[in-house]
C-alpha cells in the first residue's frame, strides 16, 4: 500500500490488525484509517492554504507590475 506513511513525521506506519489501527514507530502516532485520512486532509488543506496565499500575492504583484506597464 502506498499510503502507509505517517502524516506527522513521514515515518513508516505498521497496521495493527488486532486494533485495526495504524501505528507509527517513529513518533508513536496511533490512528484508525479514518483518523489517518482526516489528518492527511488537514495537512493538505494547510499546504493548499500556504500555496494559495503565495499565489494571491504573486497575482497582485503581477497585476501591479502590469498596471505600471
Ligand atoms: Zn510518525
Amino acid at each position: 500500500m502506498a499510503d502507509n506513511y505517517c502524516p506527522e513525521c513521514g515515518g513508516l506506519l505498521t497496521f495493527d490488525v488486532a486494533a485495526r489501527k495504524f501505528a507509527c514507530k517513529s513518533c508513536g502516532l496511533f490512528l484508525s484509517r479514518d483518523e489517518l485520512s482526516e489528518m492527511r486532509d488537514k495537512k493538505r488543506d494547510q499546504e493548499d492554504d500556504k500555496r494559495s496565499k503565495n499565489k494571491e500575492r504573486g497575482d497582485y504583484l503581477e497585476w501591479w507590475l502590469s498596471k505600471k506597464g
